[in-house]
């Protein structure tokens, strides 16, 4: 049973719901460098989150069966509401990840639903990462999202950039484009639009986006609008319309405590140079080697065992990232789930271990290990603090096994600079 907050003081403004981890992050990221306070929460929260301006509700619903992914959001947004938030923003991927059972399409229709609402704008346009929306149709960097990798995609395949085919065919209420003509001609020509569209009973509109510009003139015309179906990028537009502008205090965390450490699961090619700036620099670096955790050899108790050693001053590293012909040799031997899984039950394990012997600053590498690391430390919201790299901020979040506030980045594969893993904590030193 879950209970929203009953403080009037400090209600959060904008109620979040993003379909994954990662993306929740990336939203958050966006709110706070447009000025507002954001915490970020693993699921329905279980208790009242103060002195935040924006709520984000981390579910793991892009997948699902599209009955659950309703199920799980409508409970998010009940939970929003009793919050006290006026205006709801549902977070989809930028690559609009979906097939025509959904889970866009249904989810949205059941949050308008849900709102005694019959419109809402949709868009995953986010100009400043290569995604751009012109005619309705989805651009990846300069391809078509149809011509991009998420063609083969697993388990979402996008073959077609239409996304006004591709919201129709997921979803029951008509869908219409509101096409960069009018988005151009501004936040007053939008809503023009909007008012129109819905008139007409169409129930989404998709609307063009090829620059901030536009972004910015579409979150003035969603002024008063319940819900925004979206990637990150709309989140830079929103803001404004609460008198709420950029500032360092809106990414302020309390000052760091305890030692400083990295883990990195991550074998992507940005991780690797990572791991490899920071073992240039002298920096004390542990590698794990999955055959040997199929062994049967404690590297759990290995690893903290050298930790133990050098905890302190400088920041220390646990890596298993390794070159791609060294992963595919160890997922011969060992299958791809079984060694990805292994690898981060030790790694999660270690996070624990590392925070349980006084570290309070903790750098994770790769998406599905962050998952890991932060389920192991029972941490169930975050404050977001200052970007490190585009898409990811330090946080701030209370763990139960030291029973203190930890900062934490938790960075997916790709993201971040070659001395990522050295200026994350210059970052926060400064
Ligand atoms: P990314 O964000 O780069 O995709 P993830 O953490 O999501 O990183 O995924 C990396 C996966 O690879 C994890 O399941 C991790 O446990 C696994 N892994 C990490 N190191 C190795 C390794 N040396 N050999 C095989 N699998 C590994």
């Amino acid at each position: 049973m879950t209970t929203g907050p009953t403080t009037p003081a400090s209600r959060p403004l904008l109620g979040c719901i993003a379909d994954d981890f990662t993306g929740a992050t990336d939203l958050a990221n966006n709110l706070v460098r447009a000025g507002m306070r954001v915490v970020q929460c693993i699921g329905i929260p279980r208790q009242e989150i103060d002195n935040a301006d924006a709520v984000v509700i981390a579910l793991k619903s892009r997948t699902i069966p599209a009955a659950e992914a309703v199920a799980q959001s409508v409970a998010a947004l009940d939970w929003l509401r009793s919050a006290g938030c006026g205006q709801f923003y549902f977070k989809v991927c930028s690559t609009f990840d979906s097939t025509d059972q959904g889970n866009i399409g249904p989810v949205a229709e059941a949050l308008l639903a849900r709102l005694g609402a019959s419109f809402c704008c949709v868009t995953p346009a986010f100009p400043e990462n290569g995604r751009t929306v012109f005619k309705g149709h989805l651009f990846v960097g300069d391809v078509l999202l149809s011509d991009s990798g998420m063609r083969d995609h697993p388990l979402t395949p996008m073959r077609d950039p239409n996304l006004v085919r591709v919201m129709q065919a997921q979803s029951r209420g008509g869908v219409a484009l509101i096409p960069h003509e009018v988005v151009r001609r501004g936040s007053e020509a939008i809503a023009v639009r909007m008012r129109e569209l819905e008139a007409a009973g169409a129930r989404f509109g998709v609307v063009d986006a090829i620059a901030d510009a536009d972004l910015l003139a579409m979150g003035r015309a969603l002024r008063g609008a319940p819900l925004v179906v979206a990637g990150s990028g709309v989140a830079i537009g929103l803001p404004q319309n609460h008198g709420i502008a950029p500032s360092a205090q809106a990414s302020a965390l309390p000052a760091p405590r305890g030692a400083r450490a990295v883990l990195s699961g991550s074998c992507s090619q940005a991780t690797n140079q990572q791991v490899r700036e920071f073992i240039q620099a002298g920096l004390p670096a542990f590698a794990i080697d999955p055959l040997r955790i199929a062994a049967g050899d404690d590297v759990v108790a290995q690893a903290l065992a050298w930790a133990d050693a050098r905890l302190g001053d400088r920041p220390l590293l646990v890596y298993s990232s390794a070159a791609a012909e060294d992963v595919k040799a160890v997922q011969q031997q060992l299958g791809v789930e079984a060694a990805g899984s292994m690898v981060e039950g030790v790694l999660a394990a270690i996070g624990r271990g590392l925070v349980e012997r006084g570290a309070g600053q903790l750098v994770v590498a790769g998406g599905e290990t962050s998952g890991a690391v932060v389920q192991a430390l029972g941490v169930e919201q975050m404050r977001i603090g200052p970007q490190i790299d585009p898409g990811v901020p330090w946080c701030h979040a209370w763990s139960p096994v030291c029973g203190d506030a930890i900062h934490i980045a938790l960075k997916s594969g790709n993201f971040g600079a070659p001395d990522f893993f050295i200026k994350a904590f210059a970052l926060l030193a400064a």
